[in-house]
Parts: C-alpha cells; structure tokens; sequence
C-alpha cells in the first residue's frame, strides 16, 4: 500500500515536473515569423473566406487577439508608425521610420534577434525601402527619405530581404553605389529572379525598381517563394531566427478601392501564411504571428441591398480607418497575443519570448 502511494505522488511528480517543462518549452520559441498584411482589416481577412478557393490558412490559427493601431500624434496610424510600432515597439508619429516621437533612432527587433546570435529576414511585395520594411532596419524621420532609407540597409542586421526597391540602390542622385557597399558588406545581390537556393551569405535580392508588380500583373508565386527561401536560407542559424513577411499591396487596393485588386493580393498573402505555417508544422519551435499595422479602404462585406444571398464589397474611405485589427498566432508562447492590447505589444511579447530564450536555454 505504502509502495503504490509513493508511486502515485512519485508518478505526480513526474507529471507536474513534465508539465512544468513542456510549458517553459512553450513559451521560448527557437524562431518567429511575423507575417504583416499591409491594410488588412477583419473584412480583408473574410474575404479569404468568400472568395478563395481553398480554405483559408487564417483558420488554422488557435491564438486570436486585437490590437489597437493609434499612433502616437493620430488617431488613424500609417504604415510608417504602425510598422515602427511592431518592430521598435513604440508608439511615433505618422511617418516615422524607426524613431520616436523626438525623431531618435529606436532599437529594434532586428538588432534584438541578432543580439542573440539569430538570423534576420524581411520580405515584402512593396520596395524594400517602403514604410514597412523599412521600419526594421532604418532610423529616419520620414518615410519619403527613400534613397536615405536604403543607405541603412548593407550595414544593418539584416541577413536576407527580398522584394522591390532596386531604384534605390544602383541609381542613385549622390552617385553612391550601394549594390557595391552591399557586396562589401557581405551581400550576394540578386537583381533578375528569385533564386531557387541560396549560398550561405547574406542575400539581398531586389527584383524590381520599386514596387513589385500586382498578382493582377504577373507577380506570381514571389511571396511565398521568396518566404519559403527565406526560411530555407534562415534555417542554416543553428540559434533560430526573426522573419517579417509584408503582403503590402492589399493596403493599395484598399487605397484604390478596388476589390479585385485586393482579395487577388489578400489570397498571395493567406498562402504566403500557409507556407510559414507548414514550416512550423515541421518545426515545432517555431512562433508564427499574422497581424496588420490598420486597416484600409473601410472595407466592407456588405449584403447586396435586401439581397442577403449577395455580397457586395464596399469602401468607405479611401485611405486608412481606425478599426481594431486581428492578431493570430500559432507555435511556442502563441497563447501571449490572446486579448485586446496596443499594436507596440506585439513588440514586447515577441522579445519577451526572445529574452526568455536567452535566460533558460544553455549556449
Ligand atoms: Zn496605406
């Protein structure tokens, strides 16, 4: 008798002990992927429901928050301050890059990750010195300064982005040459197409002169290939890495009004999640966040008149709105971006996460 109790609280302690591991586990994860969909409001987001033809990705997520996008001096943020805010974890004002409010540069989740030893990556479908990816690797006061924001990048932390943007380094009006301060830099640099394997440099792929071209005119599979690379390429860290992944063109059928424009950019982007979370599938240790700085347009799903077998999309606006904007999360500490919260916690609870792995996980 006394043998079978001391095996139950001995099978007790095992058990709590085990519980106690596997929850420490959860929440350090190896690698994170943020995946941003530039404008993407909750109606965005249905719309995968209604007019793609698979079942949306977003419906493999288990972890649902909202955010609050204010910035700092607007009711109604931009992509500047709403980026800034995930990758500095600050509130700035409109058109910020990486600054606050006093215009100083602010640390962020780049130069976090890479602290730790952690390969870094962006990718957008805008020009890699746009707003949002921008706000991960340059410090400036306006987010006009194109040709000042590229100069951030051959010695930032970044290890690999892809996207648009080559304007901004190879024909430059001071004359600089940054494809050449890349590869000093320790950049391969590839300007034609999206290579299918990556050597183990740095990899600064730039694809079009500024913006890459819409779904609507041929982009293709770029964004999920390019992430696909990305987290093929970023792999190679043994240490884990940070990955941001911008679907930036449904902020700009937003802008346009235009639905069809949007929803082809809104569907790139849910497969674009797909392939972030089958990689977390196989690799458990990966935290994969989808969120968006605003939302656009003041899209609407709405029924066609009295119509309620017909749904009409609508715009209200065309420019940003101040709505609440869905968090979902999936992988190790993904129950933290549950609840109501600022956009900057997305930046506090992914390095909270990063910290904690430092703490508890031996060199
Ligand atoms: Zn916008």
């Amino acid at each position: 008798m006394k043998i079978k109790i001391k095996n139950i609280l001995l099978g007790c302690c095992l058990a709590a002990s085990a519980m106690s591991y596997a929850q420490k586990e959860e929440a350090q994860p190896k690698n994170i992927i943020l995946l941003i969909g530039d404008g993407m409001g909750l109606s965005q987001v249905s719309a995968a429901q209604f007019y793609g033809e698979n079942k949306p990705n977003f419906e493999r997520f288990n972890n649902i928050g909202l955010i609050k996008t204010s910035s700092a001096h607007q009711l109604v943020t931009d992509s500047a301050a709403g980026a800034t805010a995930f990758a500095c974890g600050i509130k700035s004002y409109n058109g910020a890059i990486g600054v606050d409010v006093d215009k100083n540069p602010v640390r962020n989740i780049v130069d976090y990750a890479s602290n730790k030893g952690m390969a870094t990556g962006l990718i957008s479908t805008s020009s890699i010195v746009h707003a949002t990816p921008a706000s991960f690797f340059a410090h400036v006061d306006s987010r006009r300064k194109y040709p000042e924001i590229a100069t951030y990048l051959p010695t930032s932390e970044v290890d690999f982005v892809a996207g648009g943007g080559l304007q901004f380094f190879d024909r430059r009006e001071d004359g600089k040459d940054l494809i050449k301060t890349l590869k000093e830099n320790g950049f391969e640099v590839t300007t034609e197409k999206l290579p299918s394997i990556t050597s183990t440099k740095k990899q600064a792929i730039l694809l079009a002169d500024d913006a890459m071209p819409k779904m609507s005119e041929n982009r293709g599979d770029f964004l999920p290939e390019a992430t696909a690379l990305a987290l093929d390429h970023l792999s190679q860290n043994k240490n884990g890495f940070f990955l941001m992944v911008e679907g930036s063109q449904i902020d700009w059928g937003g802008h346009n009004n235009d639905a069809d424009y949007l929803v082809s950019e809104l569907i790139d982007f849910d497969k674009t999640i797909g392939v972030a979370l089958d990689y977390a599938k196989k690799h458990k240790n990966t935290l994969v966040i989808v969120t968006a700085d605003h939302e656009t347009g003041g899209f609407t799903l709405a029924a066609e008149g009295t119509n309620y077998h017909k749904i009409k999309m609508e715009f209200s606006t065309g420019g940003h709105s101040a709505t609440m904007i869905p968090v979902f999360a999936k992988g190790p500490g993904a129950e933290k971006f549950r609840g109501i919260y600022e956009n900057n916690d997305i930046f506090t609870k992914m390095v909270s996460s990063l910290n904690k792995k430092e703490k508890n996980q031996p060199k």
